[in-house]
């Protein structure tokens, strides 16, 4: 049995996750908007306080980015209280458990290769399109960390030059022209009231950006979740596919399919459940 936490910049979640990823026993809570870290830890260790049995072998978590290598130190965009803060370390402390902390995309990659919809897949690429653009790729059937385990940031991947100012100080940038909180920005309306046009938009660009990904490291899947990618649904998927088959033109790149996530809304903690089997040595469908 593992506990998952996710912890993202809307909602704290956590579960209770057996060893063939069910997920039993799950709480949520809004993440405090607070200056304050410790408000927002303290928000962490009473959802988590909600579901743990006492027969968990080890903690899960998924996280946003940006983090130094295992969540030692964690600078979430959309949390801004936390920067540098060791989630890791701090956590681990106050549940007396062995804690794995990882990206929340990378987990998502992980969930999805172990029970999505990457099941029997070595080589894809997962990406959350939500309120921010984050993503996590599997190549040769192991996940990519990077110097710095910061692997899959397609939210930053360029998909207009002359697009709007991104966060972290590009032009352009993925996240910048399709996230939620892009398209609200740009539209003046919560990015869930987008139109069809918006929304196709949205996956043009998204499949804009993953073409320059699948070209580069052949990977013949890609598998979206989030709050945008899934809302907008067909309108999405369609276009995303539409600009996919524009831009992936080289021959083994030709066939790339996106589709949604397998997992839907169980998809962070189940995601975040693999991120400490994956440090536990276990198989979890993807070697
Ligand atoms: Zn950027």
């Amino acid at each position: 049995m593992m506990l998952a936490v996710d912890v993202g910049g809307t909602k704290l979640a956590a579960a209770r996750i057996t060893d063939d990823g069910r997920l039993l026993g799950r709480a949520e809570r809004p993440t405090p908007v607070a200056t304050d870290e410790a408000a927002v830890f303290d928000a962490v260790l009473a959802v988590v306080d909600e579901v743990r049995a006492g027969d968990e072998v080890a903690c899960g978590v998924g996280c946003g980015g940006p983090m130094l290598r295992g969540g030692e130190e964690v600078s979430p965009l959309n949390i801004p209280a936390w920067r540098g803060f060791p989630l890791r370390p701090r956590l681990a402390e106050a549940l007396g458990l062995a804690v794995h902390v990882d990206n929340d995309a990378k987990a998502l990659a992980l969930g999805e290769g172990w029970c999505g919809a990457a099941v029997g897949h070595r080589d894809f690429l997962a990406l959350v399109v939500s309120t921010g653009i984050g993503g996590g790729i599997v190549l040769d059937g192991r996940l990519l960390d990077g110097a710095g385990g910061n692997a899959g940031h397609i939210g930053h991947v360029i998909v207009e030059p002359d697009g709007r100012t991104c966060e972290c100080g590009a032009q352009g940038c993925l996240e910048a022209e399709a996230s939620g909180t892009a398209i609200a920005a740009r539209t003046g309306h919560p990015a869930a009231e987008a139109d069809a046009d918006e929304r196709a938009r949205a996956g043009r660009l998204v499949g804009r950006g993953v073409a320059s990904v699948v070209n580069l490291l052949d990977l013949p899947l890609a598998v979206a979740a989030g709050s945008v990618a899934l809302g907008y649904g067909d309108d999405f998927f369609a276009a995303a596919q539409a600009e996919l088959d524009r831009s992936a033109r080289i021959e083994f790149a030709r066939g790339v399919r996106i589709v949604p996530a397998g997992l839907r809304d169980e998809g962070p903690l189940v995601g975040a459940a693999a991120v400490a089997l994956r440090a536990l040595g276990h198989p979890i469908g993807i070697a």
